[in-house]
């Protein structure tokens, strides 16, 4: 279904499954919840940081901590058989969601940025040789920048980053450019979390194909907001968290190819992630549980399937529609204040949006909007070469899920309202 067919999401009833959006703010926060000082209501506007999460991940939580809350793959009894059934089909039920049917493809990691940190070290550390580079972009996430900056540091390797445009775009000409026939890895952001463009991923990676290189998606934003096919991408690595996809924090997802996957040495080791183990030397589980040291996340990757469950019904077409819908009014609505600059493309972008209003710095912004019940980011979102390379210390950003409305970026378009005055 093309996202502009899909149908208006009933955002009411929706928020009917999020109490926390019924929460007020504004009294005491040195302890956790609610206190009487609260009388301001929320208007969350911090998703790319993480989302909220719905009753029915919750509660498929409880049921599993109430009823089969038990330690998987080593117990004969009936609780460590019924949890091992929900632990492997939130392997099944997570590859589905981003088109792949094979479980040895889907390691369970603690977050994104563990995936990257698995892969520079299984892969970079065994297979990237020195005088060979990494093809990366200005715009990544520190998770994955910071990843290869170092196991390049480690390898006598080469780090590239690729250039984005005036509008925050990748440039694509740069990017053919740099990668050359010593490129090992080709790796790049699906949506940026600062500037909201949205990557060709697909194209990367065949250009990362016609070198011999490998490709590295990181689907931290993406996988959230948008039907994402591994497949169609064909990409060979790709990582998410269930934390910013209405699932519970604890738990992500690295994608690998199995023949990839499967020629890689292990990360961590101990439990869970050996066949044999002998004085003389160790022989690996398979797929995935190679990459699954220890006792996983059992409870964690329960409230991710009842998230994939819940998005899926749902429909990503209309939550991508409903992301864009609100981006693009987002946008419209800041831009018509002419101290305020806007970061990333004005069009195709994701459900963020970051900005700074002149001469305002973005932490004070950001505490004005939380007195106004407004909570947005404000920093460097992991991303401060890019943030030096627009020449800003810090900017504001508002990101948005299928639970908001228009009428939430009003409240946020006030807030900024009553910082301008306030500063001018
Ligand atoms: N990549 C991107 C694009 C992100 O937005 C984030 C989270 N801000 C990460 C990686 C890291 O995710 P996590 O903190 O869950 O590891």
């Amino acid at each position: 279904m093309a996202t502009h067919d899909a149908p208006a999401l009933d955002v009411d009833a929706i928020r009917e499954d999020f109490p926390i959006l019924e929460r007020k703010i504004g009294g005491d926060v040195t302890t956790p919840g609610p206190d009487e000082g609260d009388d301001t209501p929320l208007y969350y506007l911090d998703n790319a940081a993480t989302s909220h999460t719905p009753k029915q991940v919750v509660e498929a939580m409880t049921e599993y901590y109430y009823q089969y809350n038990s330690n998987v793959h080593r117990g004969i009894h009936s609780l460590s058989q019924e949890a091992s059934v929900a632990y492997e089909e939130a392997h099944d039920r997570a590859g589905e969601f981003i088109g792949t049917d094979k479980r040895e493809e889907v390691v369970f990691t603690k977050n994104t940025t563990e995936a990257f940190n698995l892969i520079a070290y299984t892969w970079g550390l065994s297979q990237l040789e020195a005088g060979q580079n990494i093809v990366t972009t200005q715009m990544e996430h520190h998770a994955s920048l910071v990843s290869w900056q170092q196991l390049c540091e480690k390898q006598g390797a080469e780090v590239r980053y690729v250039e984005i445009d005036d509008d925050g775009r990748l440039d694509m000409e740069d990017l053919r450019a740099n990668v050359d026939d010593d490129t090992a890895m080709v790796s790049a952001v699906h949506v940026s979390n600062t500037l909201g463009t949205v990557n060709p991923v697909s194209e990367i990676t065949d250009i990362a194909h016609e070198h011999g290189a490998l490709s590295f998606i990181d689907g931290a934003q993406a996988v959230p907001t948008r039907p994402v096919d591994v497949k169609a991408i064909d990409a060979d690595f790709y990582a998410f968290s269930g934390h910013k996809m209405l699932g519970p924090t604890g738990i992500g997802v690295l994608y690998g190819k199995e023949h990839l996957l499967e020629e890689l040495p292990p990360f961590l080791v101990g439990g869970s992630m050996i066949r044999r183990v002998k004085f003389e030397g160790t022989t690996w589980e398979d797929l995935p549980w190679k990459f699954e040291a220890g006792t996983p996340p059992i409870a964690e990757a329960v409230g991710l399937t009842a998230a994939i469950d819940y998005l899926e019904d749902i429909g990503m077409e209309a939550v991508q529609r409903h992301e864009e819908k609100l981006a693009a009014y987002a946008y419209d609505r800041l831009s018509a204040f002419e101290d305020i600059e806007i970061y990333g493309p004005k069009t195709d972008r994701g459900g963020l949006v970051s900005f700074n209003l002149g001469g305002v710095h973005a932490h004070d912004l950001s505490s004005i909007l939380d007195d106004h019940g407004v909570a947005v980011r404000a920093g460097d979102h992991c991303t401060q070469p890019l943030h030096d390379i627009l020449d800003i210390p810090a900017s504001t950003r508002a990101s948005f899920y299928l639970y908001n409305t228009e009428a939430e970026i009003d409240e946020l378009i006030d807030g900024v309202d009553t910082a301008r005055k306030l500063f001018a």
